[in-house]
């Protein structure tokens, strides 16, 4: 596919970056111990632990469904549910993974328009019932950024934390985008994760550059007890683990992580920007991530259907256009501009 043809419907549609893809060709010379008994693997780990400033466990895996079905599974008995919101991937796009890997902890899904859950919603659903009948709450996981892009503020996570403490829940963060959500804010990673009260992050590795891989990141190192096993069994243990790990070491000791999810975010305000004044076409959630979705009328999305332009429609209702690491400005305002024609053709037949 050529470059003129760069599509925005998915922040994984982009390839690796060069700093991920340098770092595996580097990792390829010569032979390495198996299995993550290497250099490599590491190097990764500690960079993960300088950038949380935290002596954290880390493990690497090859998608974020493992990453998110294990993490939880390892935080659960069978007969404990985990409180997420309606939208939330694990919920909605894992296709049943979390329960499978935990034997059937059960989801309990809030409903939510912006994807982020509040402290009143999880003290509601974790104290609906405290018979034996119903699944015991064990976990809650949040989505940072959410799944349409809205970024949970430090303070949000803290009171989230706070009623999880309260109630006896462990805290696990699907951090797919973790690394937008950190360039929205300027945080430090710690801020919004280990210090705020997280107890587990999975930092996507995907959608921040890499061609593959994503790392759980088990802030109370009590809670990885045989996380290693529970990776093996499923199927997710590399045996060529420095193919999994190098590209983090690429990404992290260059700060490619955070450029490449600042430009990210910078691409969808930009398109944002660039039809705020559309008539009738309008941004459903605000941008503070790598999304832009817009509501549009049926034809005007049909019309940029068929000017080439490929989005999603099935997540959040309207047209979704993810912006990664390689998303070219020239491209975004090529968008902008078809869009812009196409309102301004739809006017014109309407008079
Ligand atoms: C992409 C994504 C994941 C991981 O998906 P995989 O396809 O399994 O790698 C997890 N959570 C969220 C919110 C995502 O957007």
């Amino acid at each position: 596919m050529t470059d003129r043809a760069q599509q925005f419907a998915s922040d994984n549609y982009a390839g690796a970056c060069p700093e991920a893809l340098a770092a595996m060709i580097a990792a390829n010379e010569g032979s390495a111990s198996a299995y993550g008994d290497d250099d490599w693997t590491a190097r990764a780990a500690d960079a993960f632990r300088d950038l949380f400033e935290k002596d954290c466990e880390v493990f690497f895996v090859f998608n974020g469904t493992a990453a998110n079905s294990l993490a939880l599974a390892a935080l659960c008995q069978s007969y404990h549910s985990v409180i997420c919101a309606g939208t939330a991937h694990v919920e909605t796009d894992e296709c049943g993974a979390p329960e499978f890997f935990s034997n059937g902890s059960k989801l309990l899904a809030v409903p939510s328009d912006s994807g982020k859950l509040t402290p009143d919603q999880i003290r509601q659903m974790a104290t609906s019932r405290s018979d034996i009948h119903f699944p015991k709450p064990r976990v809650v996981t949040i989505t940072q950024p959410t799944e349409t892009g809205q970024v949970y503020a430090i303070d949000e996570i803290r009171a989230i934390a706070a009623v999880c403490r309260e109630l006896g829940l462990k805290l696990h963060m699907d951090g797919a985008r973790f690394a937008h959500a950190c360039a929205h804010l300027g945080c430090d990673p710690a801020d919004i994760t280990w210090r705020a009260g997280v107890d587990v992050l999975c930092f996507g590795g995907t959608k921040n550059g890499m061609a593959v891989g994503e790392a759980v990141i088990f802030f109370d190192r009590a809670l990885a007890e045989d996380f290693d096993y529970r990776c093996k069994q499923a199927g997710q243990l590399a045996s060529k683990m420095r193919f999994l790990s190098a590209p983090w070491v690429g990404l992290l000791e260059s700060g490619a992580w955070l450029r490449n999810a600042a430009h990210g975010n910078a691409c969808a305000r930009r398109l944002a920007s660039a039809v705020a004044d559309l008539p009738g076409v309008t941004p459903i959630f605000p941008v503070e991530a790598n999304a832009l979705f817009l509501s549009a009328p049926g034809a005007v999305l049909e019309a940029l259907r068929a000017r080439g332009w490929k989005f999603y429609t099935f997540i959040g209702g309207g047209a979704r256009f993810m912006f990664a690491w390689d998303a070219r400005a020239e491209r975004v305002d090529a968008l902008a501009r078809d869009l812009r024609e196409i309102c301004a053709g739809a006017v014109a037949e309407a008079a």
